[in-house]
C-alpha cells in the first residue's frame, strides 16, 4: 500500500513526500479513507503509530478556504507539548495549502495567542483550560467548527479535564465530524466517546495490551538506594545515545538530572513545575542532541515526539500499567528499533506484575552488579487500594498503628539493611513481612521519595569517595550488563 492509494490531493502528497514518508502506517491506511468520507471515528492507538497524520491529512483535505477566516477545525490535546506538536504537524502537512492555525495553551501570556487569533485562524489546536478561558472572554467562537478531534482522551480524563471538555463540547455545532483517539479504553473513556460520536468507525491499531513490538524490554531488579548508580552506569555506555528517563515525581526528575550533570552527563529535566520556556528549552536541547538525557514525568512527556530516542529508562515503575506502554512507546517510533530498561525495587514489585499481566509477556531480566534479590523476591505493595481486611492479611494482621510505627522504625534502621543483606538469609516470605513493615499502601510514592533522599545522600557521599565515578564504563557496544 502506498500513499497514492489514499487519494490525497497533490498538495498533501507533496508535503508527505517532503517529510520522507514512503508508505502509510496501519492507522493511516485504516482511517484516512473513512475520514475522507466524513465519518466519525474512534481510534485506539498508541503514540508513535502515526495517528497525528492519520487525522491531520484528511481534515486538511476536507477543509474549505473561507474568508474571513473562521475556526473550522478544533483539536483538543491534554498537554502543551502535544498541542504544540500537533500544531507542527499542521504546519508540515499543510505547507502547500493556505490554512492558518493557532496553538492555544496555558502557562504563558495569552497576548500573543490572541494577536494570532485576531489575524484569522482556520484551525485551533488547544489544551482545554486556556481554550475555555478565551471562549469565556469572547475571543474564540466555536460556532463554525466542522471538524473536532479529541486526542489522548484517556490522558485528558486522568488529568481531570472532563468538566472542561463537557463545556467545550456543549458549544460545538451539532453538525460536525468528530474524531476521538485514546491509547486505552476504559469505561469512562467509552462513555465520553459515546456522547461525542455518531455511528463512528472503530479502529484499533495495536491492542492496548501490546507495546510497540519492536521495543526490546529489559528489567533490572535493584534497591531504591542503588538506582542512581545503576542509571549512571548504564548511561556510560556509548550506544545509549538519546535517552528518556521517566520518574513519577517532579522533584525526583530534577534530582536525577542534577545528579547526572554532576557526574558529567548532559542531562535536563522536564516536568509540570517548570515554566513553559524552561520546558521548551529542555525539549529543544534534547531534540537537537545537545542534551543526551531528558528526565521527565509522565504528564510532561506527553506529546514528546522525537524519532531517534535510543532508550527509554523507567527509573520508577508506573503504578498504572498502561503508563508503562505509553512510556516505552517513546522509543521505536516510526518503525525504528528501540530499547527500554526498567528499574524495579521491592516496593514496585506488584506494579511489575500488573505490567507483565497487561502486556502478556515476562520482561527479560538483566544481570547487573546492583542486582537485588530482595527486590526480585518482594511482593510489593498493591497499586490499588485494598480493603482493610485485605491489608490486614497482607501485613500479617497487624493493626494500622503498629504498622506505621514499624514503618518509621524501618525508615531509620532497616531500609538500608535490605540492600546490604540482599536475600541471602531472607526467605521470600520473610522479605515480604519486612517489606510489609517498611511501606504503607497510601504512602508508596512518598516513602519512595524518602528512600530516594536517603539514596541521594549516600550517592553524594560516594561521589566524593568510592561512589558512582568508581564504576568503570567499558563504553562502546560492550556492556556491563548481561541477560539473565
Ligand atoms: P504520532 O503517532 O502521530 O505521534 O507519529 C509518530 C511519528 O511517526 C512522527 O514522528 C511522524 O513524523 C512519523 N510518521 C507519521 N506517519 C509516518 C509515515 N507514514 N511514515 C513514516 N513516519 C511517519
Amino acid at each position: 500500500m502506498s500513499f497514492k492509494n489514499l487519494n490525497l490531493i497533490p498538495e498533501l502528497a507533496k508535503a508527505i513526500a517532503k517529510q520522507g514518508y514512503v508508505t502509510p502506517t496501519p492507522i493511516q491506511i485504516k482511517s484516512i479513507p473513512d475520514l475522507l468520507l466524513g465519518k466519525d471515528l474512534i481510534g485506539i492507538a498508541q503514540t508513535g503509530t502515526g495517528k497525528t497524520a492519520a487525522f491531520v491529512l484528511p481534515i486538511l483535505q476536507r477543509m474549505r478556504e473561507r474568508f474571513p477566516r473562521v475556526p473550522q477545525t478544533l483539536v483538543l490535546a491534554p498537554t502543551r507539548e502535544l498541542a504544540a506538536q500537533i500544531g507542527e504537524s499542521f504546519t508540515a502537512y499543510g505547507e502547500f495549502l493556505k490554512f492558518k492555525h493557532v496553538v492555544i495553551f496555558g502557562g504563558v501570556n495569552q497576548g500573543p495567542q490572541i494577536t494570532k487569533l485576531s489575524h484569522g485562524a482556520d484551525i485551533i489546536v488547544a489544551t482545554p483550560g486556556r481554550l475555555l478561558d478565551l471562549m469565556n472572554q469572547g475571543r474564540i467562537s466555536l460556532k463554525d467548527i466542522e471538524f473536532f478531534v479529541l486526542d489522548e482522551a484517556d490522558r485528558m480524563l486522568d488529568m481531570g479535564f472532563i468538566h472542561d471538555i463537557r463545556k467545550i463540547i456543549q458549544r460545538l455545532p451539532e453538525k460536525r465530524q468528530s474524531l476521538f483517539f485514546s491509547a486505552t479504553m476504559s469505561k469512562d473513556v467509552n462513555e465520553l466517546a459515546r456522547k461525542l460520536l455518531k455511528d463512528p468507525v472503530h479502529i484499533e491499531v495495536a491492542s492496548q495490551a501490546t507495546p510497540v513490538e519492536k521495543i526490546k524490554q529489559y528489567m533490572f531488579f535493584v534497591d531504591q538506594d542503588k538506582k542512581l548508580e545503576l542509571l549512571l552506569d548504564l548511561l556510560k555506555q556509548k550506544h545509549l545515545t538519546k535517552v528518556l528517563v521517566f520518574t513519577s515525581m517532579k522533584h525526583k526528575a530534577d534530582k536525577i538530572a542534577y545528579f547526572l550533570q554532576e557526574n558529567g552527563i548532559n542531562a535536563d529535566a522536564i516536568h509540570g513545575n517548570k515554566s513553559q520556556n524552561a520546558r521548551t528549552f529542555a525539549l529543544n536541547g534534547f531534540k537537537c542532541g545537545k542534551t543526551k538525557v531528558l528526565v521527565a514525568t509522565d504528564i510532561a512527556a506527553r506529546g514528546i515526539d522525537i524519532d531517534d530516542i535510543s532508550h527509554v529508562i523507567n527509573y520508577d515503575l508506573p503504578n498504572e500499567c498502561e503508563t508503562y506502554v505509553h512510556r516505552i512507546g517513546r522509543t521505536a517510533r516510526a518503525g525504528e528499533e528501540g530499547t527500554s530498561f526498567s528499574f524495579c525495587a521491592a516496593d514496585e514489585r506488584d506494579y511489575l506484575r500488573d505490567i507483565e499481566k497487561l502486556i502478556g509477556i515476562k520482561i527479560e531480566e538483566m544481570e547487573h552488579k546492583f542486582h537485588s534479590e530482595f527486590a526480585k523476591n518482594a511482593e510489593g505493595i498493591d497499586a490499588k487500594p485494598r480493603s482493610r481486611n485485605n491489608r490486614g492479611s497482607r501485613f500479617g494482621g497487624r493493626s494500622d498503628r503498629n504498622r506505621s510505627q514499624g514503618r518509621r522504625m524501618d525508615d531509620r534502621h532497616d531500609h538500608n539493611k535490605h540492600s546490604s543483606h540482599r536475600s541471602h538469609n531472607d526467605s521470600p516470605r520473610r522479605s515480604n513481612n519486612r517489606y510489609g513493615r517498611s511501606y504503607s499502601n497510601n504512602h508508596s510514592r512518598s516513602d519512595d521519595s524518602r528512600s530516594n533522599q536517603g539514596s541521594r545522600r549516600s550517592d553524594e557521599r560516594s561521589h566524593h569517595s568510592r561512589g558512582p565515578r568508581r564504576f568503570s564504563s567499558r563504553g562502546g557496544q560492550r556492556s556491563n550488563f548481561r541477560r539473565r
